[in-house]
C-alpha cells in the first residue's frame, strides 16, 4: 500500500516510511491511495471471528506486504490482551468500552500497534527514531506505556503545565528508561505547535530520525477501527440502523470508524461530540471552518481547537460537504451538561462514565429526539477514575482504583520544565 500526502506536495511512500516519518515533507497527513471493502459476508458472519482475525481482516490491506502475515498476526495478538466490552446502558443506548488497557484509555490500541510496527521496521534499520509528541492528556500515558522498553525508539512527550490530571501525569512521567516528559507552560495547542515546529526544523531533522505519535501517524489512527467492528460484533440485534456517537477533540478515533465503514461495516451514522472547543459543530451548521485557540474544560482530552484528522475526514468523502452533512452530525455540550450527564447515568442508569463518556451518552440524546428507531453505541473512551476530581465532585462515590492506576500514584515525577521552542531543541540535541 502507499500513501500520499494530503497536501500533494511530497513523494508517495510505503506504510513502512509513513510510519517512520509520521507527517510528510510538505507537512501534509498521509492518506492510503487505494482501499478495497470486504466481502459483505464477513460482516454477516461477524460473530464467528474472534477480535484478533477481526483487526487483521481490517488492517491488512493498508500493511501490505511490508510486514509479514506471521509477524502482523503476533503484533495484533499482544496488542490486543484486553477486552473491549459492550454494555447496554438504557434501551438501545450503549457503551464501548475502550479502556481495559494498560493506561486505560482508548488510545493504548493505537499506540501498541504504532510501537511494535516501529519496533519490527526497526530491527532492519539501526538508527534510532525519536518519538515526538504533544499530549492533552491521554496520549501521553498511552505511548509512554506503548513505547515504554521498545529498542532503538526514544520517547519526547510534551504536555500542558497544570492542564491534564495528576493519574494523566503521572503515567507519562514515571515510567524512566527510554520515556522523557517535558512539560510545557501553555496549553495543549503550544505543545502541538511545538512539535509541529520541531519537525520542520532541519537542524534537528538532519540530526535525528523524528515521528510523531500522534492520530497524525497512520500506525496510531488505523488500529482504531477495530473497535466500530468490536461493538458491531456484540450487538445482538444487528437489523437496526446503527449510530455510533464518538468523543472528538483530534477527530482520528472518529475518522478510523469511517474508514471501517468504507471498508463495508454497516454504520448510519457518526455523532462527533464535543465540549466548547466546536469547530466542527460549527462548521457543519455553517460551512464556514475556523480553527479556534483551544478552550479549557472537563473534558481535556478534547481541548482542541484545530483538530488535526479533520482533513482526513473531508477526504473520505470526497470533500464533498453534502456527503459529509449526510454521514456525520455533531453537537457540543457545556462541563455543567456533562456534569449533569454523570450524575443522571450514574443515579438512573446505574453507570459511571468519564466525562468524555458522558459526552457520547449526550451526543446520543440529542440524536434520539428525532430519530428513534435507531441503536446507538456511544464510546467509553477513558476509565471514570482518570479523572477523579471531577468524579468526586459530581458523584461523590468512591469508585475502586483499579491495579493500572494504583501501581503509578505513588511514584515519583520525573519532568523537565520547558517554556519556549529553543528549549525543546536544545533537549531534543543534547
Ligand atoms: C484522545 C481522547 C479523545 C479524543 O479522541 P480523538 O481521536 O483525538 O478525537 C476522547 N476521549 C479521551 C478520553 C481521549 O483520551
Amino acid at each position: 500500500m502507499k500513501y500520499y500526502s494530503l497536501n500533494n506536495k511530497a513523494p508517495q511512500v510505503s506504510f513502512c516510511e509513513a510510519v517512520i516519518k509520521g507527517l510528510a515533507s510538505d507537512k501534509g497527513l498521509y492518506f492510503p491511495e487505494s482501499r478495497t471493502p470486504l466481502p459483505t459476508s464477513f460482516f454477516e458472519n461477524i460473530e464467528a471471528y474472534s477480535n484478533n482475525e477481526i483487526a487483521y481482516k481490517l488492517i491488512k490491506q493498508f500493511v501490505g506486504d511490508e510486514i509479514p502475515v506471521k509477524d502482523l498476526k503476533e503484533i495484533i495478538a499482544d496488542v490486543l490482551q484486553f477486552n473491549f466490552p459492550l454494555i447496554e446502558v438504557e434501551k438501545n443506548i450503549y457503551s464501548l468500552e475502550l479502556f481495559h488497557g494498560p493506561t486505560m484509555a482508548f488510545k493504548d490500541v493505537g499506540a501498541r500497534f504504532m510501537a511494535r510496527c516501529l519496533s519490527y521496521f526497526n530491527n532492519k534499520n539501526p538508527n534510532e527514531v525519536t518519538v515526538l509528541v504533544a499530549t492533552s492528556g491521554d496520549t501521553g500515558g498511552a505511548v509512554a506505556s506503548g513505547f515504554l522498553g521498545v529498542e532503538g525508539v526514544n520517547v519526547v512527550i510534551l504536555y500542558p503545565s497544570g492542564k491534564v490530571s495528576d493519574i494523566q501525569e503521572k503515567q507519562l512521567t514515571t515510567l524512566g528508561q527510554n520515556i522523557k516528559a517535558l512539560e510545557v507552560d501553555g496549553v495543549f495547542d503550544d505543545c502541538q505547535a511545538m512539535v509541529k515546529k520541531a519537525f520542520l526544523d532541519t537542524s534537528i531533522t538532519s540530526k535525528m530520525q523524528l515521528t510523531s505519535a500522534n492520530s497524525i501517524n497512520i500506525a496510531r489512527w488505523l488500529p482504531q477501527m477495530f473497535y466500530f467492528a468490536f461493538a458491531y460484533k456484540q450487538l445482538k440485534d444487528k437489523s437496526k440502523k446503527l449510530v455510533f456517537s464518538i468523543p472528538s477533540g483530534n477527530y482520528g478515533n472518529i475518522c478510523a470508524g469511517m474508514m471501517a465503514q468504507k471498508l463495508g461495516l454497516p454504520i448510519d451514522l457518526f455523532i462527533a461530540a464535543t465540549n466548547a472547543n466546536k469547530v466542527v459543530t460549527d462548521y457543519l451548521e455553517s460551512g464556514n471552518y475556523q480553527p479556534k485557540p483551544s478552550i479549557q474544560t472537563i473534558s481535556n482530552a478534547m481541548d482542541v481547537g484545530d483538530p488535526s484528522n479533520f482533513i482526513r475526514i473531508e477526504k473520505l468523502h470526497d470533500n464533498d460537504f453534502d456527503k459529509l452533512k449526510n454521514n456525520l452530525h455533531s453537537y457540543s455540550f457545556t462541563d455543567n451538561e456533562t456534569r449533569e450527564a454523570m450524575l443522571h447515568l450514574f443515579k438512573e442508569c446505574n453507570y459511571t462514565a468519564d466525562p468524555h463518556g458522558a459526552i457520547g451518552y449526550l451526543g446520543v440524546k440529542e440524536h434520539l429526539k428525532n430519530n428513534d428507531n435507531t441503536q446507538c453505541v456511544f464510546l467509553e473512551t477513558a476509565h471514570p477514575v482518570k479523572f477523579l476530581p471531577v468524579l468526586d465532585e459530581v458523584i461523590a462515590n468512591q469508585i475502586e482504583i483499579p491495579s493500572q492506576i494504583k501501581s503509578v500514584i505513588d511514584k515519583e515525577k520525573e519532568a523537565t520544565k520547558i517554556e519556549t521552542y529553543k528549549e525543546l531543541k536544545d533537549f531534543l540535541l543534547k
